[in-house]
């Protein structure tokens, strides 16, 4: 009999799954990509650290660009609700004392934006998937990713059963964010990485009130910018530009409310407030990572390139990453092409997501206060940010261009 007072550690026992293509996280660029393998007929299993009830509660994106519906729609992936829902053609750049209102969808040549919280997207995503038999495993964490010629091996933690589980495939797809293990398995100097930090914050607000606007608006007040966008009929997204040495604390609600009435303002035109539920620090930065893949680790979305939300392209360039790589991989199979033939994966995205970045940064500086302290130099580009702004107004092709960007780039 064994009599000793001290704890018995139990080994976890390791099981081994094997699959064609292993996904890592069920956003929505995992999830786009699992469906559209499965489609494809190509075994892949996707897994993801949170539950399916902690993913839906992630409120973020809420604009699908055309395009984005469009690459849905071909494979059967739009949930019906989406044509029910409102869609935006238009929006407004809000000066204190007067507004320049883009009518991108006429300039674009009819194309919109619709509006459909992510989660229920992710949500609809995961139900498709679901129903077609495709492997998901909730709550199961990545934590290592093993490659060689041959194929891949991914370590991951299954937390319920509290089990190690090995997952060997012929290729791994890191769609696991900015914060997973993917992006930091890449040696440091094996890809190009273009990243840039901004001198200031955003406060990300979510609350109950109803919209006080149609379409969304880019407010540029002197004390930072502000953004009024639209979620549905009760619940409103909101943003403030805010200095970057500001915590969550700093800004109690009445706090939030005074500086979105003050920022916003404009004549005959009423704020409506409500009860805030949700309020995040947003650190702005731009990343792209240079190529799109390290040997048979594959990435998109958010784990390959980080963008500002301004301009609404991170869920967008997520959705499309995954189209295209879902595509690249199902040609590999079907076609037996050389593994070499996977590279085109990372040169049909990179002009697209640079486009992207290069709009959305260029919308950024023209509805924000310049960074710097450099006080002739933040003045001398304030002006040509205002000038650029401008340009919607008195150059038909720049209007044109933006607009084209803005919902969508093709
Ligand atoms: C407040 C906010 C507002 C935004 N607004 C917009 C907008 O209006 N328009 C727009 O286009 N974009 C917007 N975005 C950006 C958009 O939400 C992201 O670009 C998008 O979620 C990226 O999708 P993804 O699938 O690449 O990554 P994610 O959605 O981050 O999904 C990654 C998944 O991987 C899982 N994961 C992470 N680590 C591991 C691991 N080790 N093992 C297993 N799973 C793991 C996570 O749980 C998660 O489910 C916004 C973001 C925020 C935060």
């Amino acid at each position: 009999m064994n009599d000793s007072t001290e704890a018995v550690m139990e080994i976890p026992s390791t099981i081994t799954l094997k699959t064609s293509v292993c996904i890592l996280g069920s956003g929505p660029a995992g999830i786009v990509l699992g469906n559209i393998l499965q489609q494809n007929g190509i075994n892949c299993i996707v897994i993801d650290k949170y539950s399916r009830q902690e993913i839906y509660a992630r409120g973020r994106a809420g604009l699908l660009e055309c395009t984005t519906v469009d690459l849905l729609r071909k494979y059967g992936l739009v949930h019906t609700q989406i044509d029910h829902q409102p869609t935006h053609d238009r929006c407004e750049f809000r000066y204190p004392d007067y507004s320049i209102v883009l009518e991108y969808g006429q300039l674009s040549g009819g194309d919109v934006h619709y509006v459909y919280p992510q989660s229920d997207l992710n949500d609809d995503l995961i139900q498709q998937y679901l129903d077609q038999g495709g492997k998901l495993l909730f709550r199961h964490e990545g934590q290592q990713i093993l490659q060689n010629e041959d194929g891949v091996v991914v370590d991951c933690y299954d937390q319920e059963s509290e089990c190690l589980i090995k997952i060997e495939a012929d290729f791994v797809a890191g769609c696991d964010g900015y914060h997973g293990i993917a992006r930091p398995s890449i040696p440091e100097g094996a890809i190009h990485i273009y990243k840039k930090q901004y001198g200031y914050s955003w406060l990300a607000i979510l609350a109950y009130a109803p919209p006080s606007t149609e379409h969304p608006i880019y407010a540029l007040h002197p004390d930072g910018f502000a953004g009024h966008m639209l979620r549905n009929s009760e619940i409103s997204r909101y943003y403030l530009q805010i200095s970057p040495d500001e915590q969550v604390e700093d800004w109690p609600d009445e706090r939030i409310w005074a500086n979105l009435q003050k920022r916003l303002a404009k004549q005959d035109w009423t704020l409506t407030e409500g009860q805030i539920f949700e309020k995040r620090l947003m650190s702005l930065r731009n990343y792209v990572m240079e190529p799109l893949h390290y040997g048979r680790l594959f990435m998109a979305g958010d784990a390959a390139h980080i963008i500002t939300p301004m301009g609404g392209k991170g869920l967008n360039l997520a959705v499309q990453d995954a189209g295209v790589l879902a595509e690249t991989l199902a040609s590999y199979y079907h076609n037996k092409e050389d593994i070499s033939y996977l590279n085109r994966y990372s040169e049909i995205r990179l002009p697209y997501i640079w486009r992207a970045q290069e709009f959305s940064y260029t919308m950024f500086n023209m509805v924000h206060k310049p960074e710097g302290n450099d006080s002739n130099d933040v003045k001398f580009r304030q002006k040509l940010s205002q000038s650029k702004l401008a340009q919607l107004t008195t150059s038909a092709t720049f209007a044109r261009d933006f607009a084209r960007n803005y919902v969508g780039i093709i």
